[in-house]
């Protein structure tokens, strides 16, 4: 037997409290729906509703006519209950008119339902200008579009770089060793492309030189694992908010700093979970609501711990399921949340 197959039955007989759904109406800030301009999306409401899921932001909408038939879909059938953000199109950056194209392009997506924007890894990772350059996240040829959130009054939600592991040597100290070998295609180096703190930096660069934009640093930034690092940043750039997707084992193996963290920037960090997996979603609900102890996460490859309970308060709950996306993404329905 290795280490990949060894998974014992934990013994430990403590209470416990499985949650089919979260204890308010949730908003989920990341989430990916690709079909969403064509699909029935009744099935997906009926997912939602079983979880307490109340509104689901789309981050992949694309721009143009995509994105249109997106939000149009959305529209017909269930108006109040999905949000979508719009995306940059890249292609061409380096051109003349690239900004003021792409600046265009956004107003016209805003015009059309866009609630956000959302910037992939791709930027800062593997995205080349016309020259065949890397384009840095702090790259000057980008700073039209983040001025123009901040004049749009939307938020931008951005994913820079990935886990830091995935840049260490893939060996028997690397946490993310088993992701690494069931995805070899996520590893990093200094030199593919740069280092893991140089795109960290970009990104930390773009927030402060666009302090009237308001950024949702995606996964906690990747300082999940360092909470009073991210702390600092937190206090640093107040335009900067954050969300939990796929970093929540990060929170389930440290309830204690967790509980302080999430409680001292208690406005600034909201419910999201990337992957659509109607059933991952309770293991969020029971590491933020519950103050149980040694559950299992949902994906062994992010986690080979187990989680504890935050047992968080009900106002800091409410703010983080939904009162701050409320806040700071545009255009959702306040009568579907208690106050
Ligand atoms: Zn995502």
């Amino acid at each position: 037997m290795d280490f990949e197959s060894y998974d014992p039955s934990s013994t430990l007989v403590v209470p416990e409290h499985i949650l089919t759904g979260s204890k308010y109406p949730f908003i989920d800030v990341h989430n990916h729906q690709w079909r969403m301009g064509s699909m029935d999306l009744t099935d997906l409401i009926t997912e939602m509703d079983k979880m307490n899921m109340a509104v689901l932001v789309n981050l992949s909408g694309g721009n143009g006519e995509r994105l249109k038939e997106m939000t149009g879909n959305a529209k017909k059938s269930f108006p109040e209950r999905f949000i979508v953000f719009a995306n940059v199109d890249f292609k061409g950056i380096g051109e003349d008119n690239w900004a003021a194209q792409a600046v265009e392009q956004l107003e016209n997506d805003v015009q059309n339902g866009a609630k956000g924007l959302k910037i992939y890894k791709n930027l800062g990772l593997s995205l080349q200008d016309n020259e065949g350059k890397r384009v840095a996240v702090d790259d000057p040829r980008i700073d039209p579009i983040w001025k123009k959130c901040s004049e749009l009054g939307i938020p931008v939600l951005i994913h820079s770089a990935d886990p830091a592991p995935f840049w260490d040597d893939h060996d028997e100290n690397n946490e993310r060793w088993l992701e690494l070998k069931q995805k070899p295609g996520r590893k990093r180096s200094d030199t593919n492309p740069v280092p893991w703190e140089q795109i960290i930096e970009e990104q930390h660069n773009v927030f402060k030189k666009h302090p009237k934009t308001l950024f949702i640093n995606a996964h906690l930034g990747w300082y999940g694992n360092d909470l009073a690092h991210l702390g600092k940043l937190m206090d640093e750039m107040p335009n900067m908010y954050t969300e939990i997707g796929a970093v929540l084992a990060e929170l389930g193996r440290q309830p204690r700093s967790a509980k302080e963290f999430l409680i001292k920037y208690q406005d600034r960090v909201m419910f999201g979970k990337d992957s659509w997996a109607p059933d991952e979603y309770h293991v969020y609900f029971r590491v933020l609501e519950t103050r149980d102890e040694y559950f299992d996460y949902y994906r062994r490859r992010h986690a080979f711990w187990k989680m504890y309970g935050l047992d968080l308060p009900d106002g800091v709950l409410k703010k983080i399921y939904y009162q701050n996306a409320i806040k700071i993404i545009p255009g959702i329905d306040k009568s579907l949340f208690p106050d």
